[in-house]
This record gives C-alpha cells, structure tokens and sequence, in this order.
C-alpha cells in the first residue's frame, strides 16, 4: 500500500492491541521496525513478524521510565543507523469519576500517555534533525476531542497529545519532520474489551458506520502518515471512529 523499504521504526506498546497492528502494518510495507513493550512483552510481536518474512526485533521498554527512553533512539541508531519513524502508542486508562479520582490514578494516565510521548519526541529529535526528515505520530483518542465521563485523567492526556503535536509540528516542520495524531474511535483490543458487551452495543448504536473499529483501521492511518505520500501534512488529527465524532 505504502513503499516503507528501509525505513526504520519505533512503536511503543507494540505487544498487542493497536501498536501491534501498527508494528504489522509498517514490517508488511517494508519497514524495519522496532516493537517495544514492557518486560518481553513484544517478542510475541517480533516474532510473529519475522516469521512471515519481515523485519522486526523487540526491544523492553517501560515509556515511563525516562531514562530509558531517552537511550533508545541512540541505541536504535547504532544497530540500525537511523530512525525514521517513530509511533507513540502506549497507553492505559485509569477510569473513575473526579469526585472520587485518586492522585495516583491522574498520575500514572499522563505520565504514560503524554509525558513518555513528550520524552520519546524529545529523544528522537536530534537524530531526525541530523537527517533532516522524519516522522513522529501519536496515537490520542475520541475521548481527547470530545471528552468521556469517567475519564477526565485519560481525556486531558489525549487533548494533550494534539496540542503538543500542533506546537512540535510547527518547530520542525523546517527540517523535514511532520508531528501527526491519529484519534482512534472504539477500537476493539483489551483496553475495550473490559468494558460490559451491553456498553458496547451502546458504543456502537452511536458510530455511523455501525461497528467498532479493528486494530488494523488504526495501523493503515498510521501507516499513510508515516509514508511519503503524506509528507505535506502535518500538525494533522487523523479521525479514525467510524464517524462518532466529526
Ligand atoms: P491495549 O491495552 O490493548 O495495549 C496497550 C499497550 O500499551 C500494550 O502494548 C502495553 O504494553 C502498552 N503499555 C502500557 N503501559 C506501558 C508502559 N508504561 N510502558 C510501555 N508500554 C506500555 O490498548 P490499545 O491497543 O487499545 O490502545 C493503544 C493506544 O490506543 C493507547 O494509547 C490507547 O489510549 C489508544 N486508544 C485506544 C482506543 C480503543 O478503543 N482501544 C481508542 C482510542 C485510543 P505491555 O504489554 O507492556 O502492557
């Protein structure tokens, strides 16, 4: 769909879900990528991609731990020699009204969320300035540009992703490197499946294209933004809900 060939990739929390789809999509395009997760989480990925042919490897990374994430791009550049894209995908909700929301809970959604995509950027900055290209890409959601009862931790981490990429897109658009959000609707991985099968069907009688998304319409938006076919749009929120939002 997209020629990826030689590119090299980074996505965070690449075990499963989303990432992994993304992972899968970018390995298919030709891409080299780099599929992180906590612990060994991400070998099932690697793995899976490499079987069918493609290139991939797992790297362990908590995206909260800073230092770490600071490394990464420098040792992505030694082994491979640059670093061409990187997807900032990890993430967890923490859901509970405010009232009764804990400091913790606040804590741990941005700092996961929005602080590990402020660092990452950061970190993968200088190599991207070096080779005067580029591409960062987050993955916000829905419930960044309309907000969720139950959610305001998760909803203020993701309209905080849109806002930082607007700023980040305009400081490095000169040097080649496009920042874009993809806001993915209901999507069903793990993150959705906790919620109740009647939720769901409550979900879905509000998206116009009638259906929850799957992993995979989330990874083909990241994949045309990281491809360069879309090198002149940046600063961009890429809606993928099936309509519930526009
Ligand atoms: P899942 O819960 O299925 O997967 C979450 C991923 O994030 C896992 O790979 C997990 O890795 C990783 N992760 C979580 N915390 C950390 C951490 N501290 N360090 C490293 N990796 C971490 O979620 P989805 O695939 O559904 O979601 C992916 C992204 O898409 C998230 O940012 C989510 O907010 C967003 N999104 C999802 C929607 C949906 O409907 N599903 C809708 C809108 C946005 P590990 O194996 O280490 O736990």
């Amino acid at each position: 769909m997209f020629e990826l060939t030689g590119r090299v990739a980074l996505v965070t929390g690449a075990s499963r879900g989303i990432g992994r789809a993304i992972a899968g999509r970018l390995a298919e395009q030709g891409a080299i990528v780099v599929a992180a997760a906590r612990g060994d989480h991400a070998h099932g990925t690697a793995a899976d991609l490499t079987s069918k042919g493609w290139r991939a490897e797992a790297v362990s990374l908590d995206v909260t731990d800073q230092a770490a994430v600071e490394r990464l791009p420098g040792a992505i550049i030694e082994r491979h020699g640059r670093l061409d894209i990187v997807v900032s995908n990890a993430g967890i909700t923490r859901d509970q009204l405010l009232m009764r929301m804990k400091r913790d809970d606040w804590d741990a959604v941005l700092a996961t969320n929005l602080t590990a995509t402020f660092s990452l950027a950061q970190a993968a900055m200088r190599p991207m300035l070096r080779q005067r290209g580029g591409r960062i890409i987050a993955v916000s959601s829905v419930v960044g540009q309309m907000g969720n009862a139950g959610q305001t931790n998760y909803a203020a981490s993701k309209a905080g992703l849109i806002g930082f990429a607007k700023a980040l897109a305009r400081e490095v658009a000169s040097r080649g490197i496009t920042v874009n959000v993809v806001a993915p609707g209901m999507i069903e991985t793990d993150m959705t499946r906790a919620i109740t099968e009647k939720a769901q069907v409550d979900w879905a009688a509000q998206i116009p294209l009638g259906r929850l998304g799957v992993p995979d319409d989330v990874a083909s938006a990241v994949c045309f933004l990281a491809s360069d076919e879309a090198s002149y749009i940046t600063g961009h929120v890429l809606a993928v809900n099936g309509g519930m939002y526009m």
